[in-house]
């Protein structure tokens, strides 16, 4: 709750909001005291345990208390993580109508795109979907049977500039708008890109922005700016972005694995 009003006044105008699920000890998305997140936490994998009953009882409450607290001004979003079946995210989206999300992330894992017709069927909640996408085969599907409502591609995943604006070019058509991935796994030369994107694409919907560290923004000079909830890409010619190399030498590689998630029980299951 304090994390999003920390957001707030910081100027972003949506917010992705995801939060520990009583019962459970950890779990994803959930940055702690940084601005930033960073799943990839150990030199060896960590466990996360989960509970879709413990997690569909607690996310319709974190929104309704939400709301209540500061109104329907600012955009709402959240992220599934791909850990539900399309039933459960069908539940699930239809629980959250009420708070008037700007959209439900990642609901069921990307392979099962038929899994969203179900979904559909069932909620008007908008859906985003694709930040592990790689090409416009992956999106074609999706956007063709308009069963979701932002497409999460980014520059660096699917292809390069002109391959993306041709997945937005085709999304475009179906009223499918972009939401371009931007978690900080994601380098400040992808946001560079991503944000000359953004400012091109005619059915731009919003942008990602989950802020680096600042050992991270040092290493990569930028001419991009955030200000007043806005991201603009700067004047630099290119994509604006620069490496300093004798400063990333301090930074040698760390080995850092995500974590594994399993059911209480002990099953494997999607991270
Ligand atoms: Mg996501």
């Amino acid at each position: 709750m304090d994390e999003v009003g920390r957001y707030l006044e910081m100027g972003y105008k949506a917010i992705r909001a995801q939060s520990g699920v009583p019962g459970l000890k950890s779990t994803y998305g959930v940055s702690g005291d940084k601005l930033f997140y960073e799943p990839a936490d150990a030199n060896l994998p960590t466990e996360n345990i989960w509970s879709t009953t413990k997690y569909l009882d607690h996310v319709p409450r974190l929104f309704e208390k939400l709301r209540e607290k500061f109104g329907f001004e600012p955009h709402l979003l959240h992220d599934v993580h791909h850990r539900l079946t399309p039933i459960e995210a069908a539940r699930l989206g239809k629980s959250l109508e009420p708070f008037r999300m700007f959209w439900l992330e990642d609901a069921v894992p990307a392979e099962n795109q038929e899994g969203f017709r179900l979904i559909r069927q069932h909620t008007v909640t908008p859906l985003a979907l694709g930040e592990v996408f790689n090409s416009i085969f992956d999106c074609k599907q999706l956007i063709e049977e308009q069963l979701i409502d932002y497409i999460r591609t980014t520059v660096v995943h699917a292809g390069g500039i002109t391959h993306l604006r041709r997945i937005a070019d085709l999304a475009a058509l179906y009223h499918v708008r972009t939401g371009c991935h931007g978690a900080t796994d994601l380098s400040p030369v992808c946001m560079g890109a991503a944000l000359h994107f953004d400012l091109w694409v005619p059915n731009f919907g919003i942008q990602e922005y989950m802020r680096h560290s600042e050992e991270t923004d040092a290493v990569f000079p930028h001419a991009y700016t955030f200000s007043g909830g806005f991201l603009h890409p700067g004047e630099a010619a290119g994509h604006g972005v620069d490496i300093d190399e004798k400063l990333a030498a301090k930074y040698p590689y760390q080995r850092a694995y995500l974590p594994v998630n399993r059911l209480e029980d002990g099953t494997m299951w999607n991270w």
